[in-house]
């Protein structure tokens, strides 16, 4: 019997889902909670973010394929709350804030890589916070509006954050979250993992993600809820032009842009005609609203 308890809700009620790169993945069918049996120590972890990370994938992160995302981003917190001050965590080099900047809001971010800030410094003169999530201090009742890009399922416990997130935002201020969509990644993974031809599996799973934790629409509603957040919308995210990931070949290349146009429309009709229940977009956008 399989006993692994959830990370987040402590819950037994967990099975085994698949293999991932010899990790076993695990759901928490009380929470909705996806999670990675991680093998390796949290310092080992924390040292590569500080000081590899942005060497591996500052390109692929920070590139212009994103802009899109930081435009998304902006459009819509610009629509949910009054501009004021604005903090990002992992604010990568600096990119979504300089563009906040622009639209007028005050902004001030977090960012563990020494590398991105030292690029968010030369680029945008942006002196980031470089301190591990745990230790930052945010101040209570703050901000209008707080980010994470693609940061929130790469934390081994992004839990009390979210809670510390809360306390710092301002009555009406919003929490933004965008992470791949758990539903999408994991349902890949699932048939990737039961195809037993090794080539064919690696290149279904080339096109599916999972960092520590796949993050669903039902999961995400729940925790931001249990948060305290009054209002949580969850929306099919748009997704990066082109093919910023380097490890792709020219075919994998081909094959991921027409996926890109097919999928997409298709995601964003199903959405809207199963009124937000069916979400297949590669990512998500999730919006916290502070009552
Ligand atoms: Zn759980």
């Amino acid at each position: 019997m399989h006993m692994t308890a959830c990370p987040y809700c402590g819950s037994q009620r967990t099975r085994k889902w698949y293999t991932y790169e010899g990790d076993s993945v695990n759901r928490c069918s009380k929470c909705d909670l996806v999670f990675r049996g991680c093998s390796g120590d949290e310092i080992a972890w924390e040292e590569y973010y500080r000081k590899h990370y942005f060497q591996d994938f500052g390109e692929e992160q920070e590139g212009p394929g994103r802009l899109v995302i930081y435009g998304e981003t902006l459009d819509a917190i610009d629509h949910l709350v009054p501009k004021g001050p604005f903090f990002d965590i992992g604010a990568g080099s600096g990119t979504l804030l300089a563009m906040a900047r622009n639209r007028g809001w005050t902004v001030s971010g977090q960012e563990i890589s020494s590398g991105s800030c030292r690029l968010a410094r030369e680029r945008y003169g942006l002196e980031l916070i470089q301190e591990d999530l745990k230790a930052l201090h945010l101040p209570s009742e703050t901000y209008c509006a707080v980010t994470m890009v693609n940061i929130l399922d790469h934390l081994a416990e992004p839990w009390p954050l979210l809670e510390k997130i809360h306390r710092a935002l301002k009555p009406g201020g919003v929490l933004y979250i965008r992470v791949p969509n758990g539903s999408l990644h994991s349902l890949g993974l699932r048939i990737s993992d039961a195809v037993l031809y090794p080539p064919l599996k690696e290149k279904i799973q080339k096109f599916f993600v999972i960092h520590r934790y796949h993050i669903t629409p039902r999961f995400i509603r729940k925790a931001l809820g249990r948060c305290g957040f009054e209002t949580v919308i969850v929306r099919p995210s748009v997704a990066s032009r082109g093919v910023p990931y380097r490890h792709f070949n020219r075919d994998e290349r081909r094959v991921l842009l027409a996926l890109k146009k097919v999928v997409l429309p298709f995601a964003r009709a199903l959405c809207r005609v199963s009124a937000g229940e069916v979400m297949l977009s590669p990512s998500i956008s999730i919006y916290g609203i502070k009552g």
